[in-house]
């Protein structure tokens, strides 16, 4: 059978792949056998998230109703139903629902309804707290079908330390970064000398480590050194596999949804207050405006260097009518050429305008030219792809040490 919940947590609490890995050990307990323990995160533009819009979903062997029971239960016990954004659902059927559920809960919006009228088609056993938006969540993970997945470990706190500040030691982060990159990441952002993998908000996740298998990221999770952790669970996940980005075209773009993008760059990239680069992106008459926020970093240093006529393929979230850059693709680079005056050949000397479209002359002799002393500016921007820093990037945003995408 297939477990799936979504929607437990607050901003003030809890998170529902805690309470998920609780479950799991209590499963076991009761003689079932947990295969497969799955974290999905779906659309991240989704506004009523608490954080980063995940959900679980477990495939496990043994009594479905009783697994029903089971995992109701939990929620009760552990949901912060004190939040009136914490709205939970848990699904649990035997057979798995049709996958576009998932893509387009990954992709675009899903209502309750949609969620409700499939997991009735499946014969699903189901329950929604509140508002029931949670069954959003929970049907997408039982639906879900990874083609790329990768692995994170998440190690929880001990419940009475919730809320307090977190010990882990830095250096061991960035050690185990060292010895184990380019097969996990983003548990430290080297460059900007962050720690990336340790949450700030109050919830039992003491840190995740991220990378291509269970064996590398417990590789990397044996090297770190912290306050003795409550529980660990390895989830198989859809993280880093640009999951959420589909193919779009500028003029046809939707709030909400997540593209990539070809075009060529129309204007000088500006720096705007808050240190935020925009340029505007074009394809035939159509334009879009592209931001690379501040908390991108050194990001923004790529983007400053564009120069109309390049052409790049940009990916990420279309809001408030603008792509909020994760990574982008310098297709091709425009000629940069700068125009100056002539030089007389028989004086050596720089020509003078002779006012607009009438050519130069020179000032010594009288001679005169009709085409100016072009000269190519040297580029040291590079073709290639180029991405977001550790700190900025988005659960779903594939890092190019995974390797380059292709599209
Ligand atoms: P949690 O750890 O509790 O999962 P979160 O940041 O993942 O926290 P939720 O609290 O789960 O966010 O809130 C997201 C809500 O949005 C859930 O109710 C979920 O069912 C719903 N949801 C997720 N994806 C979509 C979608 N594509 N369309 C509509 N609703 C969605």
């Amino acid at each position: 059978m297939l477990i799936g919940i979504d929607d437990t947590d607050s901003p003030g609490g809890m998170c529902t792949t805690y309470l998920g890995a609780v479950l799991a050990r209590r499963l076991i307990c009761d003689h079932m056998r947990v295969r497969e323990a799955r974290l999905v995160r779906l659309n991240p533009n989704v506004t009523f998230k608490t954080r980063g819009n995940a959900a679980i979903a477990f495939n496990v062997v043994g009594d479905a109703d009783r697994a029903f029971d089971l995992a109701c239960g939990i929620v009760e016990e552990l949901a912060d139903f004190s939040c009136e954004n914490t709205n939970p659902g848990v699904v649990v059927t035997d057979r798995k629902p049709d996958a576009a559920f998932y893509r387009k809960a990954v992709t675009g919006f899903c209502t309750v309804d949609e969620a409700t009228g499939i997991l009735d088609a499946a014969g699903a056993r189901y329950r929604g707290w509140k508002n029931r938006r949670g069954l959003i969540g929970a049907t997408a993970a039982v639906a879900s079908e990874l083609a790329d997945r990768t692995s994170e470990i998440l190690v929880y706190r001990e419940p009475q330390r919730f809320g307090t500040p977190r010990n882990v030691d830095r250096a061991s982060l960035f050690a185990a970064e060292a010895a184990t990159f380019p097969h996990t990441w983003d548990t430290v952002d080297v460059a900007n000398d962050v720690v990336v993998c340790v949450p700030h908000t109050p919830d039992p996740v003491l840190f995740g480590i991220r990378g291509e298998s269970p064996q590398w990221v417990m590789a990397a999770r044996q090297m770190i050194i912290s306050e003795k952790p409550a529980l660990e669970q390895i989830w198989v996940t859809n993280q880093g596999t640009d999951a959420h980005l589909i193919a779009g075209t500028i003029g046809l773009l939707d709030e909400g949804i997540s593209y990539y993008v070809r075009g060529t760059v129309a204007e000088t990239p500006k720096t705007g207050t808050g240190g935020h680069v925009s340029f505007t992106l074009c394809e035939e008459e159509r334009i879009v405006r592209c931001m690379a926020y501040e908390p991108t970093k050194n990001f923004r240093q790529i983007i400053r260097q564009l120069v109309p006529g390049d052409t790049v393929i940009a990916c990420g979230s279309c809001k408030k009518e603008s792509i909020n850059l994760e990574k982008i693709k310098i297709v091709s680079l425009k000629k940069a050429e700068t125009t100056r005056p002539p030089i007389c050949e028989a004086c050596n000397k720089r020509m003078t305008s002779d006012g607009k479209g009438k050519g130069w002359k020179c000032k010594k002799c009288g001679a005169r030219a009709d085409a100016p002393d072009v000269q190519e500016i040297s580029r040291t921007l590079e073709t290639g792809w180029y991405e977001v820093p550790p700190t900025a990037r988005r659960h779903l945003a594939k890092p190019l040490c995974r390797g380059l995408p292709e599209f």
